[in-house]
C-alpha cells in the first residue's frame, strides 16, 4: 500500500507572531511539494495566525484535553483548537509524558477527542534510552501502541510516531536499521489491534532528524514521514527535510 509522506513540525515552546515569516516560507515548501503532506504543530497562542499564513500546511496543536468543555483551568479543548484554525494535533509526546506525567491512556483519550472533532491525530510513543539499553524497546513500544491507539484508528485520521526518548534534541538517531526494526515490530503490533487497516496509517520516525539525515531515514521501510522538532523552527532547516520527503516520491 503506498502512503504519502507526512512531514509534521513540533515547535515545542518556541515561536513569537514575529517567527510567523518562517510559517509562510514552510507553506510556500509544501504548495511546491504537493505530493508530501506537511504539518506545523506551532504553540497555541499563534494557531490562529499561523493558519492565515499556512495555506497549504496543517497548521497544528502540541496537545489536547480529552473533554470537549469543562473546569480544566488551563487546558484547551479540541473544539477550540479546531475553531483556532488546527487541523492536527500531537498527543503523548515524550515531553508531556515526562513534565506533565501524561500516560498512554491520557493519549489514548485525547487522540479519540481529536478523532470526535475531525482532527488528525499525531500519536507518539517511543523508549528512554536504560530501557534501550536494557534491551526493552520493542516491548515499551508494543505496551504504549496497545494502551493508546484508538481501535477505530485508520489512515484517514491517525498517525502513530516513533521517537525514542534519547534521540529527540540529542542530535543522536538509532541506526536505520534500528528504525526499520521498531517500524515492522510497531506495524505488526497495529495489524494486531485493528487488523488490514493498520497498512494504511502513517509511521513516522521523530528524534534528531535533519536535513541531512532525512533523506535515509525517510526511505527506510515503514518509515512513512518524520516527526521534526529543532529542525522545524526555521524555514532553512526545515524545507530541505519537506525536499526530502519529496524526492523519493
Ligand atoms: C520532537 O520533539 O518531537 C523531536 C523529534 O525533536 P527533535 O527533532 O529536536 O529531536
Amino acid at each position: 500500500m503506498t502512503r504519502r509522506k507526512l512531514v509534521a513540525g513540533n515547535w515545542k515552546m518556541n515561536g513569537m507572531a514575529r517567527d510567523l515569516d518562517a510559517v509562510a516560507a514552510i507553506a510556500a515548501a509544501a504548495r511546491a511539494h504537493p505530493d508530501v503532506d506537511v504539518a506545523l504543530c506551532v504553540p497555541a497562542t499563534l494557531i490562529a495566525a499561523a493558519a492565515s499564513r499556512g495555506e497549504g500546511v496543517w497548521i497544528g496543536a502540541q496537545d489536547v484535553h480529552a473533554n470537549d468543555a469543562g473546569a480544566h483551568t488551563g487546558c484547551l479543548s479540541a473544539p477550540m483548537l479546531v475553531e483556532a484554525g488546527a487541523r492536527v494535533v500531537i498527543v503523548g509526546h515524550s515531553e508531556r509524558r515526562a513534565d506533565q506525567n501524561e500516560t498512554s491512556h491520557d493519549a489514548w483519550a485525547k487522540a479519540a477527542a481529536a478523532h470526535r472533532h475531525a482532527m488528525q491525530v499525531i500519536l507518539c510513543v517511543g523508549e528512554t534510552e536504560a530501557e534501550r539499553e536494557a534491551g526493552r524497546a520493542e516491548r515499551v513500544v508494543q505496551a504504549q501502541i496497545e494502551k493508546s491507539v484508538p481501535e477505530d484508528a485508520t489512515g484517514d485520521w491517525f498517525t502513530l510516531a516513533y521517537e525514542p526518548r534519547w534521540a529527540i534534541g540529542t542530535g543522536r538517531t538509532p541506526t536505520l536499521e534500528e528504525i526499520a526494526c521498531i517500524h515492522a515490530i510497531a506495524r505488526a503490533k497495529l495489524r494486531q489491534m485493528i487488523g488490514d487497516t493498520a497498512a494504511g496509517i502513517r509511521i513516522l520516525y521523530g528524534g534528531s532528524v535533519t536535513g541531512a539525515n532525512a533523506g535515509a531515514i525517510l526511505f527506510t521501510e515503514n518509515v512513512d514521514g518524520a516527526l521534526v522538532g529543532g529542525a522545524s523552527l526555521t524555514a532553512a532547516k526545515f524545507v530541505p527535510i519537506i525536499a526530502a520527503a519529496a524526492a523519493g516520491n
